[in-house]
């Protein structure tokens, strides 16, 4: 062995100690960690000939690479929808390490680690109440379980015509309906081949909304004349977490030949409290749902998952079976994830979620929801009271969506907000809403407090007397 790897390996136990210390010296730091930097590098280092061994690298890493950290996981970095990490995310995530398995067969031939990811699936199936018949797996964000379940769906649309698309490539027009897609779901049409302007655009409800007019939706279907095709829908938009009518198009879905599948990033924590559950009645009918855990659970990056329909597993292997050789006996007996979605080696990414349901329970996670909800509220709250905010859309969960009181103010936005983060107390993201400059402050942090929405307000009124 190298005797740098050789002298690592001796001091393994002091190795990960250190490191332990660092991260609980970030961790306990966290309300005082500035939520933006200024600190930058120059990012061509050489590569040494002889190595530093892990505790000059972690030595280096402490001066050089510390100080580019901002409190992303902490209370007041409100930008994207960005959750922070639980202790018991954390322990799962460093053991998610520690084991370090390739997370793939549910046999024990080379381990059967994938047995962990179908009980956590089997566990947030039970958080969010949907029902067994779904069969679910994890990706690294919404975006590619979008992609995963977008995948599956093209195929399915080709099996409408007799057509298999994994095989043959696409040969028909593929047809998609949606009315306020993420982003990610129009970049998984390009990736998918299917193009990221080949959608037909749904209206949305009047009266400030950006969920689906069911109207309309019907109109466009009866204008395919019986033709097959996609629906994209949201659950919990990321501009003001609206929600289609599940219901309704439960009922479309009795009449109508569709694939239907729902952005649930972060809106499918809604199903986790009584109060919020309403928003998402009907979802259950969907082929396949996208849910984010590194938002709303709160565990650390890289983690989501896809739910699909057990019906669809044999379009799944179709879309994503890692040879051409035929899927052997029967596919959920012989279940092996790199059949079933895009990677082939994968991490334990199941484990940091595993951890989290079983040390909060449904009402830790209820508790952080409905927390989120109310925190949103008295933030709205807040800038209404204030005479120079104004809220762009009414507060449904967590997301609020404002600006600066009046049209004048429209070229102000910008500055505020640039001015604002870089005070480094808190952080938003920019957004248009309706043709107007505005910002976004997403509620998802197991941290935040009413004190933090205090700090924030304040920091904003010194901020408007600076512009
Ligand atoms: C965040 C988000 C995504 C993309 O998720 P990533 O985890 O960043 O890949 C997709 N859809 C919605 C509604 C989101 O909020």
């Amino acid at each position: 062995m190298n005797s740098v790897l050789q002298h690592d390996l001796n001091n393994f136990e002091n190795i990960l100690e250190k490191a332990k210390q660092h991260g609980i010296g970030f961790l306990n730091n966290l309300e005082n960690i500035p939520t933006s930097t200024k600190a930058t590098i120059e990012p061509d280092r050489t590569l040494n000939e002889l190595g530093l061994g892990s505790l000059e690298a972690l030595k280096e890493f402490n001066e050089r690479m510390a100080p580019l950290m901002v409190a992303s996981p902490g209370p007041r970095y409100w930008g994207f929808v960005t959750g922070g990490s639980t202790p018991a995310s954390i322990v799962g995530d460093w053991l998610a390490s520690v084991y370090d398995q390739n997370a793939q067969s549910i046999k024990a031939q080379g381990g059967a680690s994938a047995l962990i990811e179908f009980e956590t699936i089997n566990l947030l199936l039970q958080l969010l109440g949907l029902p067994k018949s779904f069969m679910g797996g994890f990706v690294t964000g919404a975006t590619m379980s979008n992609f995963t379940s977008l995948g599956v769906a093209r195929q399915w649309f080709g099996a409408q015509f007799g057509k298999d698309f994994a095989k043959n490539g696409i040969t028909e027009t593929i047809n998609i309906f949606t009315a306020t897609p993420h982003s990610s779901a129009v970049k998984s049409l390009a990736m998918l081949g299917i193009g990221s302007q080949n959608y037909s655009v749904i209206k949305t409800l009047e009266d400030n909304r950006e969920a689906i007019d069911v109207v309309d939706l019907e109109e466009k279907i009866k204008a395919l004349n019986g033709k097959p095709f996609i629906l994209i829908s949201s659950a919990g938009t990321v501009n003001t977490a609206d929600f289609d009518d599940f219901v309704a198009i439960a009922e479309l879905k009795e009449k109508h030949n569709f694939w239907w599948h729902i952005d649930a990033a972060f809106g499918a924590f809604a199903a986790v409290s009584d109060k919020f559950k309403p928003l998402v009645e009907g979802w259950e009918n969907a082929d396949s749902i996208t849910v984010d855990c590194h938002k709303w659970l709160n565990v650390p990056y890289e983690s989501a998952f896809y739910l699909i329909k057990k019906d669809h597993v044999n379009l799944q292997i179709e879309t994503f079976q890692n040879s051409n050789a035929p899927y052997l006996g029967n596919p959920l007996e012989n279940f092996n994830y790199l059949n079933v979605l895009p990677e082939n080696s994968r991490r334990l990414r199941a484990l940091p979620v595993w951890f989290s349901l079983l040390a909060y329970g449904k009402e830790g996670f209820c508790d952080i929801v409905e927390s989120s909800a109310s925190l949103a509220l008295h933030f709205g709250n807040a800038l209404i009271e204030d005479d120079s905010f104004e809220l762009l859309a009414p507060i449904r969960l967590n997301n609020v969506c404002f600006t600066l009181k009046g049209d004048h103010n429209q070229e102000k936005v910008a500055s505020f907000l640039t001015l604002l983060n870089d005070g480094g107390k808190v952080f938003m993201t920019p957004t248009v809403y309706q043709n107007r400059k505005g910002i976004r402050a997403s509620f998802v942090n197991w941290r935040t407090t009413e004190n933090d929405i205090k700090i924030v307000i304040e920091e904003m009124r010194v901020t408007l007397s600076e512009i």
